[in-house]
């Protein structure tokens, strides 16, 4: 179990997932790169969390709700929770993760929580948006005691909803990672930069500079390195 203090973002798992130096130049030197594409992002997160609590008949929608698990160390906010009430007749005995739903304060019945995560462009090849959905997914159970065996992705681009399972594998997958980014901010060293395809999709390419044979150092030294020499008196190598 981990202290309150140590909890680290949730979000941090998906850079992780698709780069170890992405997670360290974001998180560990605080660089970021806003481009039209994160921008977007943003104002989707943001209209995502405008409204609170919604209810309808048999299903409650709970928009920026605060998730932290501190057997992974994680804390973060959900764009949106479902939760669905489950028919009476559903069987009490617990499911693979848990009980199958979650007593909510005031309202009869059990539900079961479903997160949704609002990305602003297609689905991508890799599993980093399941990853941090699934660590949600995984907060969930931790705070409400129920299982939440599968949650949606709402992509932007198209405007659809893609519903993910959380299955035993990713589940790994994610607590692994859990475990590699507590590692990686303790050690507190941005690992050197790999060149891949995956650095095309990269906000931070003109930042990371994983081309150059300086990518094997931090982003952040490279930096002032190149602003000395610029400001250098001429003649000085
Ligand atoms: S440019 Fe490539 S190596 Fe650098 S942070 Fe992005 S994905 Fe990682």
């Amino acid at each position: 179990m981990y202290a309150e203090d140590d909890l680290l973002p949730i979000s941090a798992l998906q850079h992780l997932a698709f780069c170890e130096r992405r997670c360290a130049l974001i998180h560990l030197e605080g660089l970021w790169d806003d481009n039209v594409f994160t921008v977007e992002g943003q104002l989707l997160h943001e209209r995502a969390h405008e409204e609170l609590v919604e209810s309808r008949r048999d299903l409650r929608l709970s928009r920026g709700l605060r998730l932290h698990s501190l057997r992974l160390g994680l804390v973060g906010q959900a764009d949106l929770v479902e939760f669905h009430r489950l028919p009476d007749e559903t069987s009490p005995e617990p499911c693979a993760h848990g009980p199958p739903g979650a007593r909510l304060p005031g309202l009869p019945g059990d539900w079961r929580p479903y997160p949704v995560e609002y990305k602003r462009g297609k689905p991508k090849p890799d599993i980093c948006y399941e990853v941090q959905l699934c660590a949600q997914a995984l907060c969930l159970e931790e705070m409400l005691g129920a299982s939440v065996p599968a949650g949606a992705l709402y992509y932007g681009q198209p405007r659809r909803r893609q519903e993910v399972m959380l299955t035993a594998t990713l589940r790994a997958h994610t607590e692994s990672l859990a475990l590699r980014l507590h590692e990686l901010i303790r050690a507190g060293q941005t690992p050197p930069a790999e060149y891949g395809k995956h650095c095309r999709n990269c906000s931070l390419l003109e930042l990371c500079l994983p081309q150059c044979a300086s990518g094997k150092r931090s982003a952040r030294r490279y930096l002032r390195q190149a602003m000395q020499d610029a400001l250098a008196p001429e003649g000085n190598a």
